[in-house]
């Protein structure tokens, strides 16, 4: 939930249908407009009848970060994105193209209990494991979805850090969506 909202770009298309008492072709049509297609307006989810889309704006949240800030490399083929989460916690994502590669580095955790000793990250100590809402929705938010020119194929995503300790948050974060492997491809370190 964010507040009293349902949050759904954690939930499966199953998880949505359940939560919000809806057919389960219903659940799939959501998961698809935030997942396959980046849009996160539910008015523009138009193959939704009126009333649920009316629903939806009323009762749930399609996401519950934001982009605080955007770094960009003088030839775009880098980006370093800053999000606010909803408890105030602040993680970064990084996209890396190569020609028609993107590859995405994603936080898991909100620092890191490491400490390694040149970096920033570890000395703010560890202070939780990301949802997988959480995880997705960078990707979401790095990567355009399909309305918009989205990429696909021969991408990989990874995960910044933490390697050595994932949060369970990864693990049903790997099966949706963006970081499904008919889209992405998880570097072997994240498996
Ligand atoms: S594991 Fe990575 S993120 Fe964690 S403290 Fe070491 S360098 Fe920093």
């Amino acid at each position: 939930m964010s507040g009293d909202r349902h949050c759904l770009i954690g939930m499966t298309p199953e998880q949505i249908a359940e939560a919000l008492g809806l057919k389960a072709f219903q659940g799939r049509q959501i998961f698809h407009w935030l997942h396959n297609k980046g849009v996160f307006d539910f008015d523009a989810m138009t193959n939704l009848a009126k009333p649920l889309r009316e629903r939806l704006t009323t009762e749930c949240a399609a996401r519950d970060m934001r982009v605080a800030a955007v770094q960009a490399s003088e030839h775009a083929d880098a980006a370093k994105l800053l999000f606010d989460l909803r408890d105030g916690e602040k993680v970064e994502s990084v996209l890396l193209r190569d020609g028609d590669r993107v590859t995405l580095c994603l936080s898991s955790q909100a620092g890191c209990p490491l400490n390694c000793a040149f970096c920033a990250t570890g000395a703010s100590g560890f202070r939780r494991n990301l949802d997988a809402g959480e995880i997705v929705g960078q990707a979401l938010l790095l990567v355009p979805g399909d309305d918009e020119g989205g990429e696909t194929g021969h991408d990989a995503a990874r995960w910044t850090g933490e390697g050595l300790c994932p949060s369970p948050g990864l693990t049903p974060a790997k099966a949706e969506g963006p970081l499904q492997t008919n889209t992405w491809r998880c570097a072997p370190r994240a498996e």
